[in-house]
């Protein structure tokens, strides 16, 4: 048998949220309520879920290559030329893509924050290029002179995510742009890539706007996903906007059928969904109000955020594996941020109203358990 490559055996793996099947199974719950992995708190959009009923017969047949209807639909959505779109299983091939498309084994780096959405390093990792990450300033914004001072003439990616994650941090546009620009000026063999997976939850309108109005450099690239705001998370779809030679590099080098025809088909009529996009909205504002207000009333630091997670700590004092433990014996999945170096911290996803009240409601009483406990041991 063929040993792997000792690179690939040192990767440390993606860490997803914990599967509702396997919390229910675990403490033996019939009702488990998953907060950890930003889905929509809505479900799908129902025009969605009545496109894949109707291809459903349909799946013998294979998708039509490079989805040229859903490129088109995204490019009017955009108000851009379709040259630029290209689609993938998730985002995160797309991300896989560029850095096997731009960088070289053992020559080229890429640069990204830390923590960051860890698909960055870790498909450098697979790749063989090198990861380079630069920390976040302390209130969780981006350090753009550090991330600048990291770069240098084997730099072939810089990837930044706007509202990030876990924190929900959300840069100003001209901070974004100004950046681009002095990018472009000094190293014009790297491409920028800003992961909007949560942009449209965030007041702001994100810097994709401004490619249909010639405003950013031609070096600006752009990733979204319907796994969030759109809910098709299992169905596996993401697309990028990129420079029209990197995209025509892209279709070549992808696998040629990885979206799949009810993928392409539930996201055309998702697209076209208005009611459920307005729906989802309001749900994640409320949400994200009456999450943010109940931690803080529980004691915990909380983080602003643009996106449909919260980030946050808990009491000082109290223990976050324990609280972990605890939430999940009560039917409640949380995301511990101990992959992200973040051992005390928390993300947990804008749900349903009853979901939102119910988190608050297990943490509260585990809290109030917890402090019991700390008076007991002091006495
Ligand atoms: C969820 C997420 C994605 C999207 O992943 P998909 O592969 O499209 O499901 C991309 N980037 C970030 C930062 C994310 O949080």
């Amino acid at each position: 048998m063929p040993n792997p490559l000792p690179g690939i055996c040192a990767l440390s793996p993606y860490v997803p949220g914990r599967s509702i099947a396997e919390i229910r199974e675990k403490y033996g719950l019939k009702n488990v309520v998953k907060l950890a992995s930003n889905e929509n708190p809505l479900g799908a959009s129902p025009l969605a879920v009545e496109a894949v009923r109707r291809h459903a017969a349909s799946i013998f047949r294979y998708p039509q290559g490079g989805n040229p209807r859903l490129a088109k639909a995204l490019a009017d959505k955009h108000d851009i030329d379709p040259a630029r779109i290209v689609l993938g299983n998730g985002s995160d091939e797309i991300i896989d893509l560029l850095i096997r498309i731009l960088a070289q084994p053992g020559v080229h780096n890429i640069v990204s924050c830390r923590p960051c959405f860890s698909i960055y390093p870790i498909q450098a990792g697979i790749s063989g290029v090198s990861a380079r990450q630069v920390p976040l300033a302390g209130d969780f914004s981006f350090d753009l002179p550090a991330l600048y001072e990291m770069m240098d003439i084997n730099t072939r990616l810089v990837f930044l995510t706007t509202p990030d994650n876990p924190s929900g941090y959300c840069p100003q546009r001209n901070k974004i742009l100004e950046f681009s620009k002095k990018l472009h000026a000094e190293y014009p063999d790297i491409l920028l890539v800003i992961d909007e997976a949560y942009m449209d939850m965030a007041p702001d309108s994100g810097n994709l706007s401004l490619l249909s109005q010639g405003i950013l450099p031609g070096n600006t690239a752009f990733l979204r996903t319907f796994s969030k705001s759109y809910g098709l998370a299992g169905l596996r779809l993401g697309y990028g906007v990129l420079p029209p030679e990197i995209a025509e590099c892209f279709w070549r080098a992808r696998l040629p059928f990885s979206v799949n025809l009810l993928a392409e088909e539930a996201a055309i009529a998702a697209l076209e969904d208005i009611s459920f996009r307005e729906a989802t909205m309001h749900a994640i504002r409320e949400g994200r109000t009456l999450l943010s207000a109940g931690l803080k009333r529980l004691g915990c630091e909380v983080w602003p955020s643009a996106a449909n997670f919260i980030m946050f700590k808990l009491p000082e004092g109290t223990s976050a594996s324990g609280a972990y433990e605890a939430l999940l014996r009560k039917g409640i999945i949380i995301r511990p941020l101990g992959s992200y170096d973040m051992p005390e911290h928390f993300r947990v996803s804008i749900g349903r109203h009853d979901e939102n009240l119910a988190f608050l409601a297990a943490l509260e009483q585990i809290l109030a358990k917890g402090s019991q406990n700390v008076t007991h041991y002091n006495n």
